[in-house]
């Protein structure tokens, strides 16, 4: 390996296309992260930052964990790669038997490389089922707007952030969004409380409207966080799953981000009373040592594919990296971890504490900070004057404060997801107290970096916490 001069980095840097940067402001400062332990990573000067969005929440197990490593390492010098079209892999094998004892509610396993692949392999899987189940009419899907569900043109179809998908329009036929039940930014003037039964109240009208025959499933992450985190009324999923069963709509939820242990459950399903027909998982499946994704089916889903080679009722898609041995030895040694070391649990323990330094935060700042939420550990930090329409990734504009002050953070040696009035934090779930409080700390002078001097006290660790009436709702 060879150590890149300032030079390379910025002549090369201008000639990549970095995920929703644009590449002009980007050389002007390059992050480039060369090395990880822990919580931590470094960048090529040398310079360490907390990472506190796991990557892309994606490293819950932490960066340098020895134990996937190894499993990896080992399987790389077994096979590195297995015939995906003729053959499967025992470390595929393994990783179903798994996913098979921590999900019992489903039968099925499609194992694929990342998360867009998954949703997407979720929408072909629902309007393919509905075919073969003498539904042919099925085809329409219905999400949130403000929702994120991938990258390619069937994920990016059901996802609701106009400044994604308005470049690559028109999208794929059949794709209706309605507001999020957000009780922070009411839809449909309902009241905060009525959030959740207003718009699963508008799901069916929808799907009365359109004809209940045209619609194949209704799709949303559990807790939303493209949406700024959104985490809906305790009373919305349980509707949205009957109002799905009224109509013989399936209910596909997007835990990508959400599963894997990141909301205190090891699937956020489990928060919220109602168990979906079709489940994608990816980023925590391996934390970032490999790419993997998997969606799962329930029984009934899972048997309409299930036939004589006549019928012809296989899943006809598949990629060439998806299930790949390497990756499932990763997936086989992170999902042993998740449940040796508790890991759900210890973030549910370490998001409350993050989300009592967030509170802190806001009691300090009333003025800047609109509000705090989180559930495990997935929080979000609203700033005053919030644009709920402007809480994807990528859309923060120059001068806004979301921009900035994730700008102060990152010289102070703190990473977290921005958008123009939000910041996103999802740090790995082996971070300790000691490691929120330096968080909280950075944040805390990053905050005063943009808006100058607060003198409203010290926010340093939980010792310090009143009583800040927390902003989490729903579950
Ligand atoms: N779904 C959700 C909720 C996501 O947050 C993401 C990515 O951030 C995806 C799907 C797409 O996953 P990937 O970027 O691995 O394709």
């Amino acid at each position: 390996m060879v150590d890149l001069t300032d030079r390379q980095v910025l002549e090369n840097a201008g000639r990549m296309m970095v995920d929703f940067q644009q590449m002009s402001s980007f050389v002007e400062d390059p992050l480039v992260l060369d090395r990880g332990e822990g919580c931590w990573v470094w960048d090529t000067a040398g310079k360490r930052y907390l990472d506190g969005l796991s990557g892309v929440m994606v490293a819950n197990y932490g960066h340098g964990n020895q134990r996937i490593i190894q499993a990896v390492t080992a399987q790389l010098n077994r096979l590195a790669f297995a015939a995906p079209t003729l053959a499967t892999n025992p470390r595929a094998l393994e990783l179903v038997a798994l996913l098979r004892e921590l999900l019992p509610a489903f039968s099925t396993f499609k194992l694929l490389s990342g998360g867009s692949e998954a949703t997407e392999a979720a929408i072909k899987l629902a309007r393919q089922y509905h075919k073969q189940t003498g539904q042919p009419g099925r085809h329409k899907f219905i999400s949130h707007y403000r929702s994120y569900h991938g990258a390619t043109l069937g994920a990016l179809s059901a996802t609701g952030h106009s400044a994604m998908r308005a470049p690559y329009e028109p999208l794929v036929p059949g794709f209706l969004h309605v507001l999020p039940p957000d009780p922070l930014h009411p839809p449909y003037g309902a009241r905060p409380e009525d959030a959740g039964a207003v718009v699963a109240q508008v799901v069916e009208d929808t799907i009365r409207m359109e004809g209940a025959d045209t619609i194949a499933a209704f799709i949303c992450e559990p807790v939303m966080q493209s949406a700024g985190v959104l985490i809906p009324p305790a009373d919305y999923l349980p509707a949205i799953r009957q109002v799905c069963d009224r109509h013989g709509v399936l209910l596909i939820y997007d835990e990508i981000i959400t599963g894997c242990g990141r909301t205190g459950k090891t699937f956020a399903f489990e928060h919220t009373g109602a168990v979906p027909d079709i489940l994608c998982l990816g980023k925590g499946l391996t934390g970032g040592y490999a790419p993997l994704s998997a969606v799962a089916l329930k029984p009934h889903v899972a048997h309409a594919f299930w036939g004589p080679d006549e019928a012809a009722v296989q899943f006809h898609s598949g990629h060439t990296y998806g299930g790949n041995p390497v990756a499932c030895a990763a997936g086989v040694a992170a999902l042993t971890l998740l449940r040796e070391e508790r890991l759900p649990d210890r973030a549910r323990e370490m998001g409350d504490y993050l989300l009592s330094g967030l509170q802190r935060l806001a009691r300090k700042w009333p003025g800047v900070i609109q509000s705090v939420r989180g559930l495990g550990l997935l929080a979000a930090m609203e700033f005053a004057g919030a644009d709920p329409a402007a809480q994807g990734v990528g859309q923060a504009s120059a001068g806004a404060i979301g921009l900035e002050v994730a700008e102060a953070a990152r010289r102070r040696g703190l990473l977290f997801r921005r958008g123009a009035s939000i910041a996103i934090f999802g740090p790995p779930l082996i971070i300790s107290t000691e490691e929120i409080d330096w968080l909280i700390g950075r944040l805390d002078e990053a905050l005063g970096d943009v808006c100058g001097p607060n003198d409203l006290g010290n926010v340093g660790s939980a010792s310090d916490v009143g009583n800040v009436g927390d902003r989490r709702n729903g579950h």
